[in-house]
């Protein structure tokens, strides 16, 4: 008989299931394929499609995880576990494919490969055939899929509260070097890993007015008139922890029509018009909106935002009184986490539950709001912080507006109290913007709704506290403390490394997986073990090869494995600065040019990432990076030793080949900006060498690492701050310095756009004129650091000791860690011993 992984007595007590839904054996599962290929895709094997297999496999593994799934739902909803409940509330979640992660959480990935392999199939082809749910932009969504994976993996009961977007996030074609955006179509042949929840639905009211009446004791109240409703139904996905029998859930709600609302009424005999009453409502969960767009004028968002959280909140109110808890008890069994100020709204949608619909007292509901609240704040970037104009929000939410007026009159007046005299500080503080057209400010309105706030890594805190909430910070310090981001190694590692996975387990068994942060560091005497060095070796180079093998398929471009692999992949924007490494392409390429020996460190740099559809600047980026990649790839000399690729439509599927086969992470935002990152902690945890700015997440890693391996070039955010002050002027810099001059000048000139000198004038304009991310003042630093980093390469077994010395060294940016600390300091959950640290 095969491996099984732990048993759990649920699993024990299932087998009276019967073997073929349950058993994990490669027997079993070989025989619930062809079961589940005939009875759910009505197929026999001979005529299966690919997708029929996929399907049949991934119907295999949910089927797996029903009984686990099971238990930790009734778990949540009885009185006998007094485990306190994580909601963790959030407009995306980019979870990646399930299948892959499943097998390894599950235990079962042998298993499996030898049940295909009877039935005549390739589980690496199937792998690649899941679509992959884009419910995310980018790092904040990847973020909430990692805190999911560790929370289930540290038996913590949790649900993951979000939107079932019918379209994700974009994908992404280039055509002519330019972005095109095409719609993202992720539910077109089924999503087996969700079950639909048809008996959950929640009624949501939008729009209307408010009136105030006299309830039957006599009591003054308010009600909410809604001018329509929509109807969400839960779709559950299950979230399986690693090998523990904890699974947890992924609760997206879907926007319907409701049925209560009486369409008769409205439409006599308009039948067309109560479909299109039907159509409207349904647009609310239709399209996850890219970000770094404009909010002017985005009702819907706001809309879509207030949907999800208001069915999510009732949820956690039914399950509450499911077991048999009273209202009062609500912060004591749920610890709601606000992941960013896209649910904010639950500050005010919670008091209005407790107050309006519950006739709870005010001071007690906002006790309660309070002690179950926590925000996490994820960006400086004052155009990234969400305002809403008061107009469109009091028309979509009048009831809600209200609340966060009588919110914000009893905060300024205790203020006021503490304060006496400071209306400037009140006036900075207020949850109303007074200035100009007046806007709702969701930070203030999540801040003072919040027992707790934090930000994503210590920099990130610390300028939290001096800047954006620097007021909060003064009346209310005792809110305030740091999470550093992490990501999970199970993913990162285990799914998408398995060779160096195996190197690891090898040497230092396979804890590591559930532990990084105690196990990993046992590699560290092996880094100056010549054998070890050469195994690690080899496994980038396949790694490298594989990626290679991924850019030809994509964009015809040949690269050669033995070159330095340098990666930046992530959103394209300005702060994250994809341009000043073309700049740095350039200066290399006219170098090359002037003297091209054949001896020196030959690179591929590899961009990927998308731009939002509405955003100029970074699209132009990236037709300037496929402008300067056809330029310099064909060009018969410098090609021999600098290659330059854009890998079209970066998403979590694509990014499994690309952070294992990276030599160097590009983590280079002007210092200040990048909150965190967790691709930093990605590329590291793999082996790749950080050449970077002292921001975010960039400064621990830094510090865990050691100073010596790790490139690092430019301003502090300090001397950031003063250069801005002094009065920065990125001309002069310009014209000091004659390579910088050069680069420039070569972009200006039409070099890479065919002699027309327009293309790319709106950037270098920015650049000369402006730089609001001070490029050019890091640019020498960071040509200077990129040949410090060139001429390491060259030395290939110190840099593998590095590379050992990164991954070694990096355990504590494991997600495990992150949500260990917001158990520990912000939810007051208990681990269980076992998983305490
Ligand atoms: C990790 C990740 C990100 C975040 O990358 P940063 O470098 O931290 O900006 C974005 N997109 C995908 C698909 C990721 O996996």
């Amino acid at each position: 008989m095969s491996k099984i992984a732990n048993v759990s007595p649920a699993e024990v007590h299932s087998n009276t299931l019967g073997n073929v839904r349950t058993g994990l054996s490669a027997d079993a599962i070989a025989e619930a394929l062809i079961n589940n290929l005939h009875c759910l895709q009505a197929k026999l094997p001979q005529h299966a499609t690919r997708n029929d297999w996929y399907m049949a496999l991934a119907y295999t593994i949910r089927d797996r995880m029903m009984e686990r799934y099971m238990a930790t739902v009734a778990s949540i909803a009885e009185t006998s576990t007094a485990a306190k409940v994580v909601a963790y509330l959030s407009a995306e979640f980019l979870t990646g494919p399930h299948l892959g992660n499943s097998l390894i959480n599950l235990g079962i990935w042998q298993n499996v490969e030898e049940a295909l392999s009877r039935v005549g199939q390739d589980l690496p082809l199937l792998l690649e055939q899941e679509e992959e749910p884009g419910l995310g932009n980018g790092g904040l969504g990847r973020l909430a899929a990692c805190y999911m994976d560790s929370l289930a993996t540290l038996n913590v009961p949790a649900i993951g509260y979000g939107i079932r977007y019918e379209f994700g996030i974009f994908d992404q074609l280039i055509r002519d070097g330019w972005q095109v955006e095409v719609t993202d179509k992720w539910l077109r042949f089924g999503n087996p890993w969700e079950i639909v929840r048809s008996e959950i639905t929640f009624d949501v009211k939008l729009g209307g007015r408010t009136e105030s009446y006299q309830d039957e004791e006599g009591r003054y109240r308010m009600r909410w008139l809604p001018e329509r409703m929509v109807k969400g139904v839960a779709y559950d996905t299950p979230v399986p922890g690693y090998r523990v029998p904890t699974t947890n859930l992924l609760r997206l709600w879907k926007a319907e029509a409701t049925e209560s609302f009486d369409f008769e009424a409205f439409n006599v005999g308009d039948y067309y018009g109560a479909v299109n009453e039907k159509v409207a409502s349904e647009t609310i969960s239709k399209v996850l909106y890219p970000n770094d767009e404009p909010e002017a004028g985005k009702q819907l968002r706001l809309a879509q935002q207030y949907f999800f959280v208001s069915c999510s909140l009732q949820d956690m109110l039914r399950l509450l009184q499911m077991r048999g808890e009273t209202l009062d008890e609500f912060h004591l069994y749920w610890a709601t986490q606000l992941n960013d100020t896209h649910p904010s709204i639950a500050v005010a949608e919670l008091m209005r539950l407790l107050v309006d619909e519950h006739t709870m007292e005010w001071d007690r509901a906002w006790t309660i709001t309070q002690q179950t609240c926590g925000y996490t704040n994820h960006t400086l970037l004052a155009e990234a912080l969400e305002r809403w104009p008061l107009p469109l929000f009091a028309k979509l939410l009048p009831r809600h507006l209200e609340i966060i007026y009588e919110i914000n009159r009893r905060f300024l007046d205790d203020l006021r109290r503490r304060y006496p005299g400071d209306d400037q500080l009140l006036g900075r503080l207020s949850l109303i913007d007074e200035a100009g057209d007046k806007h709702v400010r969701m930070a203030h309105l999540a801040s003072v709704g919040s027992h707790a706030i934090n930000g994503v890594a210590a920099l990130h805190t610390n300028l939290l506290k001096q800047t954006v909430l620097r007021d909060f910070y003064r009346v209310t310090p005792e809110k305030f403390l740091n999470v550093t981001n992490g990501v999970t190694p199970r993913r990162w590692v285990a799914l998408s490394n398995p060779k160096l996975s195996a190197l690891i387990t090898r040497h230092i068994g396979d804890r590591w997986i559930a532990n990084l942060e105690d196990e990993l560091q046992h590699l560290e005497p092996l880094a100056i073990d010549v054998d070890f060095q050469r195994d690690w070796q080899t496994i980038k180079a396949d790694n490298k090869r594989a990626l290679a093998d991924l850019i030809k398929e994509r964009t015809g471009i040949l690269v050669d494995p033995h070159s330095l692999f340098d990666i930046q992949v992530k959103r394209i924007h300005e702060y994250k600065r994809q341009h000043l490494n073309a700049l740095y392409l350039i200066t290399l390429y006219n170098k090359l040019r002037r003297n091209c020996s054949a001896a020196g460190t030959s690179r591929t740099v590899i961009f990927g990432g998308k731009a939002a559809p509405g955003y100029r600047m970074a699209k132009l980026i990236i037709k300037l990076i496929n402008a300067i990649a056809l330029t310099i790839n064909l060009d018969p000399v410098v090609s021999q030793r600098l290659k330059v690729v854009f890998l079209p439509d970066f998403n979590v599927k694509s990014s499994h080949r690309v952070y294992p086969a990276a030599d160097l992470s590009e983590q280079i935002s002007t210092a200040g900006k990048e909150a965190s990152g967790t691709g930093n902690m990605k590329f590291a945890m793999n082996g790749a060498l950080t050449i970077g700015t002292l921001d975010g997440a960039n400064v621990e890693i830094r510090d865990a690492v050691g100073h010596e391996n790790f490139f690092l070039f430019g301003l502090t955010a300090e001397e950031v701050e003063q250069r801005r002050a002094e009065g920065y002027t990125p001309h002069s810099l310009y014209v000091s310095n004659p390579e910088l001059r050069e680069t420039i000048d070569l972009i200006a000139s039409g070099f890479f756009s065919s002699g027309d000198r327009e293309l790319f004038r709106p950037l270098v304009d920015s650049l000369l004129t402006r730089d609001d991310y001070m490029l050019l003042a890091d640019y020498q630093s960071y040509v200077d650091c990129q040949q410090r980093a060139s001429d390491a390469y060259a030395n290939r077994n110190d840099w593998a000791r590095m590379s050992i010395l990164n991954t070694a060294r990096v355990g504590r940016f494991s997600s495990d860690r992150s949500i260990r600390e917001y158990c520990r300091d912000i939810w007051k959950i208990r681990l269980a011993a076992s998983d305490e640290r």
